[in-house]
């Protein structure tokens, strides 16, 4: 027998079970964004492969190893995205989006990396991501972080969830501060890994990102890059901080966060849940003064976050359980003789526009009233419409309640559209 046929591995099929608790946080990104006054973008799937390396950075673990490229038919080489910045800014600027003006955007869609999978990590993941562009003071910045904040509050997980926040500073000052960084960092070259050996060349700042307890000891005392900021990014921080303290937000300055793209400057921050083990990061973000332009584009303050929907789906579970209990169907409409299952497909439809917001399931295939009792039980519904030759003459509907402790009653559709709308 031939061999069945699975899902590439690291990327997920999302079953029936699964999707209400997606659609419960889908609907919360949508309106809460909304609410801020910013506008969804979509953009393609494949970008050129030179987008990313541009942007990304060539010495970054994306572009190093994780980017699905491949060459198409044209011998032009593609790239599915790994990220959804490069690809808005790419939008921004062959639209004209961002020249002179203000812009805020949001993008939600699926996002590859070829990384080993385990919880929380995949090939095909998916991310929900704002953008904003032409802002360059720390008001947007806090922005950021408020939505966030939000959105916590909204999937019952803000006391779950803690904030780290760091400035990255200028690219002058982060180059200043790089010198001084590797010096320290080569008179402890033997204990570093080898990775970090290697990006003590390539990208010195990611170092300091180290998971391995090893380098996390050699660097505990490196010299700090918020003590090496430039002023004007040593204010910008400062109002950052000023203004989550007054609103209530609370946030640690982690100075070893450096993000691990290249595209960044001043405020980095990510939401860090430790419920998840080492994928611990549900969103991240900062501000990417220079990327415009490095792409071609005009000089543009920039600005964005992403979270992964994955590990905020894992979370939320984790925490309420009853996001993904979602029955298929409210009502389940059964038909019992000829008159009836002549009848049925009307009435469902009747029964559809009296109750809009209602999942009304036709019982199909026949069967005695036990089969599509068990049916109506199966399904979830709170209520069946039994239908017969009574029902039809009389125009009648006998509702029966399958999930408490109530006598079966005969109405009118709009008896049970007034009944149900409350
Ligand atoms: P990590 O340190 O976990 O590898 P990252 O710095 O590579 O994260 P970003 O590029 O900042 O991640 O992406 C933003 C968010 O997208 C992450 O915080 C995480 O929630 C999610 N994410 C990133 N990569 C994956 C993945 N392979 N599978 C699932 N979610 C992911
Ligand atoms: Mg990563």
């Amino acid at each position: 027998m031939a061999k069945n046929i699975q899902a590439i591995r690291g990327m997920n099929d999302c079953l029936p079970k699964q999707t209400p608790a997606w659609q419960f946080v889908e609907k919360h990104l949508r309106q809460t964004i909304a609410s801020y006054g910013y506008q969804e973008i979509r953009t393609p799937i494949v970008e050129s492969t030179d987008l990313f390396k541009r942007s990304i950075g060539e010495v970054t673990d994306i572009v190093e190893k994780e980017m699905y490229t491949f060459d198409d038919r044209n011998g032009d080489s593609l790239t599915l995205r790994p990220e959804g910045t490069a690809c808005a800014v790419r939008a921004g600027i062959q639209h004209g989006l961002l020249y002179n003006q203000q812009q805020r955007l949001w993008y939600m869609g699926p996002m590859f990396r070829h990384e080993r999978p385990q919880k929380g990590r995949y090939r095909q993941f998916h991310q929900f991501g704002a953008e904003v562009y032409g802002l360059a003071g720390p008001d947007i910045d806090v922005e950021m972080i408020m939505i966030g904040a939000r959105l916590w509050k909204a999937f019952g997980i803000a006391d779950k969830v803690t904030l780290q926040i760091n400035s990255l500073g200028s690219s002058e000052a982060r180059a200043a501060y790089k010198e001084v960084l590797v010096e320290y960092l080569k008179a402890r070259y033997e204990q570093l890994d080898e990775d970090s050996q290697r990006r003590l060349s390539s990208n010195p700042l990611r170092v300091l990102d180290s998971k391995n307890p090893q380098v996390q000891a050699a660097i505990a005392d490196a010299p700090k890059l918020i003590d090496h900021l430039d002023e004007d990014s040593k204010a910008h921080f400062s109002i950052i901080c000023e203004r989550l303290d007054a609103l209530g937000i609370q946030y640690e300055v982690n100075s070893n966060l450096v993000r691990g793209l290249d595209y960044y400057n001043r405020t980095v921050f990510e939401w860090v849940t430790d419920l998840l083990g080492a994928q611990g990061t549900i969103c991240a973000g900062g501000r990417y003064d220079g990327l415009v332009s490095q792409l071609g584009g005009s000089e543009t303050p920039s600005v964005g976050f992403a979270m992964g929907i994955e590990r905020l789906v894992l979370l939320i579970e984790a925490i309420n359980p009853e996001v993904s209990e979602q029955p298929g169907a409210d009502i389940y409409v059964t038909a019992l003789g000829d008159k009836a299952q002549a009848s049925v497909m009307s009435i469902c439809e009747k029964l559809r526009t009296a109750l809009p917001a209602h999942k009304i399931q036709m019982h199909c295939g026949g069967g005695n009233f036990k089969k599509q009792m068990k049916r109506a039980d199966a399904s979830g519904a709170s209520i069946a419409i039994l239908l017969g030759d009574d029902e039809i003459d009389s125009g009648m509907l006998s509702v029966k309640y399958l999930r408490e402790a109530r006598e079966q009653e005969s109405m009118s559709i709009e008896a049970l559209g007034s009944m149900l709308a409350v």
